[in-house]
């Protein structure tokens, strides 16, 4: 696979760049799940200060522990209103997973103005940071997770600075209940969340290369079915906004079986690879070729029907002219397509009716004689 022979480099890269549709699709999908998640979790903290004044706990303790959880819970209810837009705010993931990292942050600051060492030496609190880095695989972003991880590592270790530097004596730093605070359990502390954040990283690498994997044709590198159904909504809602128009070419190369017959399947392999590479010649802007299966193409225009149908007809054109060289001395063999065009919206205004209508017009083409393009009836 391609994937183990990544260097370093690209794994970072990888990480850096904004992903692909499909992963954006994914990752909106768990940052609803994360906001979900985050208000259960907002809910049950709402019982704490219940259990504290049940608990007999003073009146004070409980007010501003009621106030935290309140407060927590207005913001995980904003963020679950915000991710059900899915994609509408690309900052979302940012700003939720700064608000994990920050809010962790905020509770060891409450607790250093009762108990310096509780601050630093907490378990529980601490592990908030963890669970942060480790959230942000679901959204599916390498530079969510990175960011989550830098701003972990940078709050935390300023909080770890701040205390040492304010304490005038090491004893305020001993605790019965949390043990005693040392610069290399705080050093630990903080590779160990550098360390979460790597590996959550490498979570995100490996899923971003598996849907990668899954959009894609192996045969031809081309976009798949998958990566079509992704896309087109996104697509079809683009040009319904902006008011611009798209075409579906539906492309099957003619008698293609009879390459199978005679040349052979492994020959057929290469003449399908022939065919996508003079497909592929000069793209231009604005559109998107997709191995729907077999020797099925998609072609999406951000073009008006009859632009598309000279442009779509060129490309034949190219194709007829370029035969497909089997062997080394072997008769080139001329390979041909026929096509049917479908426009948004006169046509159908979702994938599978564009598609409908763009298969009739292609039965069109074939029964005429193959080798042509239809983009209407009659
Ligand atoms: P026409 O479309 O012009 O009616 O004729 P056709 O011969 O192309 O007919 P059809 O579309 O029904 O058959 C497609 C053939 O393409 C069937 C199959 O043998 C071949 N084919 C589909 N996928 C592959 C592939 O990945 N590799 C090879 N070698 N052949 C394939
Ligand atoms: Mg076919
Ligand atoms: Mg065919």
């Amino acid at each position: 696979m391609q994937a183990t022979g990544r260097s370093l480099r690209d794994i970072v890269a990888a990480l850096l760049s904004r992903p692909d549709e499909i992963m954006l699709e994914v990752g909106a999908g768990g940052e609803l799940l994360v906001a979900q998640l985050r208000a259960l979790v907002a809910g049950l903290l709402l019982l704490l200060p219940l259990g504290n004044i049940l608990a007999g706990g003073s009146v004070a303790e409980t007010l501003i522990g009621l106030a935290g959880a309140v407060f927590v819970n207005i913001f995980a209810l904003i963020w679950l209103a915000l991710a059900r837009f899915r994609r509408r705010f690309q900052w979302l993931p940012f700003a939720t997973a700064a608000f994990d990292v920050s809010a962790t942050t905020l509770v060891l600051m409450l607790l250093a103005t009762n108990h310096l060492p509780a601050a630093l030496n907490s378990m529980i609190v601490w592990c908030g940071y963890l669970l942060a880095i480790l959230v942000t695989a679901l959204r599916s972003d390498g530079r969510t997770t990175l960011f989550a991880g830098l701003l972990a590592i940078l709050q935390y270790g300023g909080l770890s600075w701040a205390i040492f530097a304010l304490i005038t004596s090491p004893e305020q730093l001993i605790s019965s209940d949390y043990g005693t605070v040392t610069p290399s359990n705080q050093v630990q502390r903080l590779l160990l969340m550098a360390i979460v954040t790597l590996i959550t990283a490498m979570v995100v690498y490996r899923m971003q290369r598996l849907v990668e994997m899954s959009g894609t044709d192996g045969l031809t590198r081309l976009p798949n079915r998958t990566w079509l159904l992704h896309r087109m909504p996104r697509l079809l809602d683009a040009a319904r906004q902006g008011g611009g128009s798209l075409t579906v070419a539906l492309i099957d190369l003619d008698h293609f079986k009879r390459v199978n017959d005679e040349l052979g399947h492994h020959s057929g392999d290469r003449a399908l690879r022939h065919a996508v590479a003079v497909l592929r010649t000069s793209p231009e802007n604005g559109e998107w070729l997709v191995r729907l299966g077999g020797e099925e193409f998609v072609m999406v225009l951000r073009k008006p029907v009859g632009t598309a149908w000279e442009r779509v007809d060129a490309i034949r054109r190219q194709l007829a002219e370029r035969p497909f060289e089997s062997e080394r001395g072997a008769e080139p063999m001329q390979m041909t397509f026929s096509a049917g065009l479908a426009g948004f919206p006169q046509d159908g205004v979702d994938l599978s009716r564009l598609l409908r209508r763009a298969d009739q017009r292609l039965q069109v083409a074939k029964r005429d004689g193959r080798n042509r393009v239809v983009a209407r009836e009659g």
